[in-house]
């Protein structure tokens, strides 16, 4: 049987990125751009099957290497245009195949992909989906609705369980694919149907739709939870139903309770509104209780508003002790107190030459923003202000930093009315400088005739890369901070201690 036979059966080669120097996959000529077949004779799913597989021991790897592609012609053409455009590259040949078989070794590879199979979408249309809430026109990857319960084990993104099929339910059984994170939002089952709204006809297992069942289904397995809150719906008492439900289960490890984001592009979409501070503090009263009583009974607080919940209701955010390790960093719980925890780095006596920075964020976050960096207002020449931006892109009703755009720094930010622009680094994509509406650091420094940076996580790193900036803002910037460029941090730093003024 070719390759190309097989793949009616349903393989999904998997493109290999990178081959380890030295590794089996090495010695065995597998090069990057190859993809993989099978192992073992048998179709992989994901990355997780692969490395499910591979400790069986000994295990054969079937690679095949893809020929060029041929032109066809896709239509008919009718001028010469016609014929360019409809010449396009057929699906690449992978007759050519070969096999190597390690023993208990790792073969060294590494995909382009974690899903071999593709994504699995959500089945649901929620009341609060961000993703129904976005403006036309963004990168596609972004409209993308996943609900994969292989993305929440490898990375720590949500699921809402309601897509699965029994093979799915086993498969996380089976292979132990703890910890999973859930949105549970209401451990009402009516009420989650009708904030979730999910597709009969896409459920595959009706079963997977019963939050209680399948939470007790999957008692072997460690369980993050969420709940997205929306006021008037399962706040409340049924917020406490569900806190008192989800701390009755022993494999439910914790709970983040986050506020329903808005933006203005709501369309035909259910009339829903976000919290107002009464509600919030509300909010806060109650699970202050819950949080009080598990610290008691159990030792930990198990349910962890967000900081947007402190931020609505005005009141102070918990210290960093109580939010006992970050571990839900990512879902906006401790983020700020995080930010804070870090101290200063010894800071200098003044700059050489005198430096305007604006530090843009959210709308939330700028008072408290303000506030944290008031000590490095004591260091002479630097000239700090906190901007808040409002969201441009997704209505003023978004008031979070990590949802800024470009257009929404191009309102904000006149050209060259400061020597450096930080921006939130929760705003570019990961791994790029690009925003969300693809939107480069670079364009911005070019239109704003200024340097401009990502920020730190925390205040630490934040006044790292205002010193840097210092360090490298230049003529072409504009302003004020020309003959700091060639020195490095490190001496202005020394430069500050010798006018012995070394901390603020
Ligand atoms: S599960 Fe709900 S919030 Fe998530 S993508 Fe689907 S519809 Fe949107």
């Amino acid at each position: 049987m070719t390759a190309a036979e097989n793949l009616s059966e349903q393989l999904y080669p998997a493109p290999i990125k990178t081959v380890e120097e030295g590794s089996p996959a090495a010695r065995a000529g597998v090069r990057p751009g190859d993809v993989l077949l099978r192992v073992n004779g048998e179709a992989i799913t994901d990355v997780l099957d692969y490395r499910h597989k591979l400790e069986r021991g000994v295990v054969t790897l079937e690679i095949a290497r893809p020929q060029q592609a041929p032109l066809v012609m896709t239509g008919v053409p009718t001028t010469a245009q016609d014929h360019h455009r409809l010449m396009l590259p057929a699906a690449p040949s992978l007759d050519e195949t070969f096999t190597f078989t390690v023993e208990w070794e790792d073969p060294g590879l590494d995909f382009e992909e974690v899903l071999f199979d593709g994504i699995k979408k959500c089945a649901n249309k929620c009341d609060f989906c961000y993703v129904h809430q976005m403006p036309r026109g963004f990168r596609k990857s972004l409209y993308i609705m996943d609900d994969d319960y292989r993305l929440s084990f490898l990375y720590g993104s949500f699921v809402t369980l309601t897509n699965l099929t029994e093979g799915d339910i086993n498969r996380i059984l089976n292979e132990n694919l703890s910890p999973l994170y859930v949105s549970v939002h209401t451990a009402n089952q009516d009420l989650r149907q009708d904030m979730m709204k999910w597709w009969k006809l896409k459920v595959k297992d009706p079963q997977a739709v019963q939050i209680r069942e399948m939470i007790e289904r999957l008692e072997s397995i460690d369980l993050y939870t969420q709940i997205v809150l929306v006021p008037g719906r399962n706040d409340r008492e049924n917020l406490d139903e569900t806190v008192e439900y989800l701390s009755s289960r022993p494999n439910v490890i914790s709970a983040a309770v986050v506020p329903i984001g808005l933006t203005a592009h709501r369309t035909n979409l259910p009339d829903v509104r976000t919290f107002n501070r009464e509600e919030a503090q509300d909010t806060l009263k109650r699970l202050n209780i819950w949080r009080k009583k598990f610290l008691a009974e159990r030792g930990t607080r198990f349910i962890f508003p967000s900081d947007e919940i402190y931020l609505l209701a005005g009141e102070p955010l918990p210290s960093e002790e109580e939010y006992e390790g970050f571990p839900m960093l990512e879902n906006g719980v401790g983020m700020i107190r995080d930010f804070l925890t870090e101290g200063l780095p010894e800071l200098p006596a003044a700059l050489p030459y005198p430096m305007k920075v604006i530090l843009g964020t959210g709308l939330l976050f700028a008072e408290s923003l303000d506030r944290a960096v008031e000590p490095l207002r004591a260091i002479g020449g630097l000239e700090i202000e906190v901007r808040a931006v409002e969201n441009k892109t997704f209505g003023r009703v978004t008031t979070v930093a990590g949802l800024l755009t470009g257009r929404c720094f191009r309102h904000a930010v006149k050209p060259g009315e400061a020597d450096l622009l930080i921006v939130p680094p929760t705003t570019l994509r990961y791994g790029t400088e690009l925003m969300l509406d693809d939107v480069s650091l670079s364009e911005l420094r070019q239109e704003f005739r200024m340097d401009v940076r990502a920020g730190g996580a925390t205040l630490g790193e934040l006044a790292r890369v205002i010193l840097q900036g210092a360090q490298s803002s230049g003529p072409q910037f504009g302003m004020s901070a020309h003959a700091v460029k060639d020195k490095p941090v490190d001496e202005i730093v020394a430069e500050a201690s010798m006018h012995g003024r070394g901390q603020a």
